[in-house]
């Protein structure tokens, strides 16, 4: 596919002078993160050009997206809302010795609904099916030899390979099913941890798009990153066998390998790869450090981007490095709690540990989940009887030695 459209009015340099570039916002890779630059871009700025080259035949790749609703603000919500598949108005969640329903809205986006919204978006031009084979501050050269410019690039091509995270992993198989009678289900289940226990701690989760359509995700949070697709996928066809649902048709499967930090060098992991492009999304180490889900990170990077009066590479890489370091900062106390998950916990432990976290009161789980918890919060989550013996807790307290502890042990390999 060619371009749709390219600027052709030459562009004002800052300090003067005129230059022709194809475009003023690139974006490079049609994924997430850029997508919903693009759309928050083409809100805020009317007349900026913006152009999207994507490898795929399509946008988005093969996702569901979830959210909560406290997660992004209303504005937000708004531009994300023609994309939404489904929205619940609350959740539940089960353990052995915990059901709880939570009065928190929860969210599905499609990469279907996504790849509507950009191309039907007369300001977004994409380019589909072409591969980026080398990124520059100022444009790309594709792999069929085209060479496209810019004033301001973003890659946003994905997750990539890191030596400066150490991490565990959340893996999941997920099955899109129409099931033959009603499932019975009215709210998404986001963790059923009721279920046999493997590979780490295991949970199903599950969203039930209409009465007879549910998505049913068999989950884990493991120390390796290897993934038994066949396993899970018969694992969630177990789950549903359980629950007496007879499947009439497969939909959609999914499956990911998401990170979980739980220490790192932020330093080292921009130090890492193409310098020469701002970036985004988990190529910006931009995800919650909890579960791996980047979806309300993406959206806080593209309302700063959207909120720039300054469109160039250096001034986005600026911008991004800032946020992304900020980011970093503020979550230490996440990943000290995954190291106390991955590393201190033992057995069956994981799952008692969580089990605690969500009889905490809901606004903290939400501001967990938003990754905005106060300082409050962090006492409020440590306090009262440790779910952990408190001498092997203090032996993951260190950052830095859990670092150099896991890296030796466990390749950051970290996967989108
Ligand atoms: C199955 C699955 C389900 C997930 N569910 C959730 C969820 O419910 N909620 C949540 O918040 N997070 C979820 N995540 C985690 C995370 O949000 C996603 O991985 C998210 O898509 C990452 O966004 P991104 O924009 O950084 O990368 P991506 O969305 O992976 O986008 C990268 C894009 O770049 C393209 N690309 C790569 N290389 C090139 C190249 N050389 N040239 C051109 N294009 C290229 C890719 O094809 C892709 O389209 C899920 C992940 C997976 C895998």
């Amino acid at each position: 596919m060619a371009i749709s459209r390219s600027r052709a009015d030459p562009v004002e340099h800052p300090g003067g002078g005129f230059d022709h570039h194809d475009y003023d916002v690139l974006l490079v890779g049609a994924g997430l993160a850029n997508s919903i630059v693009a759309l928050m871009l083409s809100r805020a700025h009317r007349g900026l050009s913006i152009g999207m080259i994507e490898r795929d035949d399509r946008i988005g790749g093969n996702h569901t997206w979830s959210f909560h609703t406290t997660d992004i603000d209303s504005d937000a919500l708004t531009v994300l809302e023609p994309m939404l598949e489904a929205r619940w108005p609350d959740q539940e969640i089960r353990f052995p010795k915990l059901k709880r329903i939570l009065s928190t809205g929860y969210n599905a986006m499609t990469s279907e609904r996504l790849h509507d919204a950009v191309m039907t978006n007369a300001a977004i031009d994409v380019v589909l099916s072409a591969g980026v084979k080398d990124v520059s501050s100022t444009g790309v050269a594709l792999e069929d030899g085209r060479r496209i410019s810019a004033r301001c690039v973003i890659d946003g091509r994905g997750a990539r390979a890191t030596q400066s995270l150490a991490l565990g992993y959340q893996k999941f198989v997920g099955l899109e099913v129409e099931l033959v009678d009603p499932h019975g289900m009215t709210r998404p289940v986001i963790m059923d941890a009721t279920v046999a226990q493997h590979d780490g701690y295991r949970f199903v989760y599950t969203l039930p798009f209409s009465p007879t359509r549910i998505l049913i995700e068999d989950t884990y949070y493991s120390d390796g990153p290897d993934l038994d697709v066949d396993l899970l996928a018969s694992r969630a066809h177990a789950y549903a066998a359980q629950n007496n649902w007879r499947i009439a048709r497969m939909i959609r499967q999914e499956q990911g390998v998401l990170p979980i930090t739980l220490a790192g060098d932020i330093e080292g992991f921009w130090a890492e790869g193409p310098q020469k492009a701002a970036r985004s999304g988990m190529r910006a180490c931009l995800f919650h450090p909890t579960t791996g889900y980047s979806l309300p990170d993406a959206v806080l990077l593209a309302q700063k981007i959207a909120a720039s009066q300054q469109f160039d590479t250096a001034a986005i890489d600026k911008l991004v490095r800032r946020h992304s370091h900020r980011c970093w900062n503020e979550r230490s106390f996440f990943r000290f709690l995954n190291r106390m998950l991955f590393l201190a916990a033992r057995g069956d432990e994981r799952r008692t540990v969580l089990e605690r976290f969500y009889a905490l009161p809901q606004p903290l789980i939400e501001r967990f989940y938003a990754g905005q918890i106060t300082s409050g919060d962090k006492v409020r989550i440590l306090m009262g009887r440790p779910p952990l013996p408190i001498p092997r807790a203090m032996r993951h307290m260190s950052e830095s030695q859990a670092l150099a502890a896991v890296t030796q042990r466990l390749q950051g390999q970290i996967h989108g």
